[in-house]
C-alpha cells in the first residue's frame, strides 16, 4: 500500500523534494491541459469552456468524424481560434529552463497547443499530436494548415488524394502517437514531473504509475488533487510530492530550488 504523498508548501519542503529529485538520473515531465490554463487555454473543466460547448465525447471521436466532417471541423475551428496568440507561461518556461540546464531530458505532453515548443523546450513528445497541421487519414500525408481555414466554412482536403484532411490531433478511438519512444522514455526515467492532467485519459494516466512501480519518483503540480494523488477505482496512489496550486506559481519555485542546489 503506497504512503499518502508529501503535501509542499514551504520553502523547506520544496528545498527537499528538490534535493531528491536532483539525484534523479534521467527526469521527464508529463503534462495536460491544465499547464496552459494560465496561458488562457481553457481544460476540459473549466465552466464555460471550449469542452462545456463541445463535449468531447460527442465531437472529438474519429467516429464522429467520418460520419459528419462538418461537425467534428466546428471543434476544430473553436480549438484552432482559442489557440491562436497564446504564449507560453511560467509553467511551459521553468520547464524549458530545466531541460536547457540538463536537468530534464524531455517532456511528453498530451497538449496539441505547442506551448513547449515555443517556450524552448526541446525535447517534446506530444501524445496526442498537434493543432499546426492537417492530416490525411487516408493517404499519411500532413500539411500546414492553409491561411483563413478557421474562419471559412470549408472543409479542406488532402493535396494528394483529396480526401477531407483534419487537424493531425488524436481522436478518441485513434491510437496515440510516438508509444514506443514514450515507453522507452518512461522506463528509464527515476523521477517524473506530473502537472495539469487529471490523469483521466488514458494511456498518459498510466504512465506515472509506470515510473512509481520501477522505482522512480513521482512530483505532482495540480491545483487539485488527482487519481494519482489519492488513488482512484481502477489505481492506486503513485504520486510522492503533492504540489498544490497555479503550475505558473509551483514549477518556476520547484526548478528555483533544483537549480540553486547545482
Ligand atoms: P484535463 O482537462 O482532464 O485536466 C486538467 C487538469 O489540470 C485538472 O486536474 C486541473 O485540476 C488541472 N489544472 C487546471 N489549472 C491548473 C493550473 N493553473 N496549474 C496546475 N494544474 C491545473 O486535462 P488532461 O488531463 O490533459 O486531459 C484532457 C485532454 O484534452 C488531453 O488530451 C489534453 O491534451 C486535451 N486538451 C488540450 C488542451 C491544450 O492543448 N491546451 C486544452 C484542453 C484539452
Amino acid at each position: 500500500m503506497k504512503e499518502s504523498p508529501t503535501t509542499i508548501q514551504n520553502t523547506d519542503g520544496f528545498a527537499q523534494a528538490a534535493e531528491v529529485y536532483r539525484r534523479a538520473k534521467r527526469a521527464v515531465a508529463l503534462t495536460g491541459a491544465g499547464i496552459s490554463v494560465e496561458s488562457g487555454i481553457p481544460d476540459f473543466r473549466s465552466p464555460g469552456g471550449l469542452w462545456t460547448v463541445f463535449s468531447p465525447d460527442k465531437y472529438a471521436t474519429l467516429d464522429v468524424f467520418l460520419r459528419d466532417t462538418p461537425k467534428a471541423w466546428k471543434l476544430y475551428r473553436a480549438l484552432g481560434q482559442s489557440l491562436e496568440g497564446k504564449d507560453p507561461n511560467p509553467g511551459h518556461l521553468a520547464l524549458a529552463r530545466l531541460e536547457n540546464e540538463g536537468r530534464l531530458a524531455s517532456v511528453i505532453t498530451q497538449n496539441v497547443d505547442s506551448l513547449h515548443q515555443k517556450a524552448g523546450s526541446k525535447q517534446v513528445i506530444e501524445i496526442h499530436g498537434d493543432h499546426r497541421r492537417l492530416q490525411c487519414i487516408k493517404c499519411g500525408n500532413l500539411e500546414g494548415i492553409p491561411e483563413g481555414i478557421l474562419k471559412s466554412e470549408d472543409i479542406p482536403s488532402c493535396g494528394r488524394c483529396d480526401y477531407p484532411l483534419k487537424p493531425n490531433v488524436v481522436l478518441f478511438g485513434e491510437g496515440v502517437r510516438d508509444m514506443d519512444r514514450i515507453q522507452e522514455v518512461i522506463e528509464t526515467c527515476d523521477a517524473l514531473i506530473v502537472t495539469g492532467t487529471s490523469a483521466e485519459v488514458y494511456p498518459a494516466a498510466g504512465l506515472p504509475a509506470i515510473v512509481h512501480e520501477n522505482g522512480g519518483k513521482v512530483f505532482e503540480f495540480n491545483v487539485e488533487e488527482t487519481n494519482l494523488t489519492r488513488g482512484g477505482l481502477l489505481s492506486q496512489a503513485v504520486t510522492d510530492y503533492f504540489f498544490p496550486g497555479k503550475a505558473g506559481d509551483t514549477l518556476p519555485e520547484f526548478v528555483n530550488a533544483v537549480l540553486r542546489q547545482s
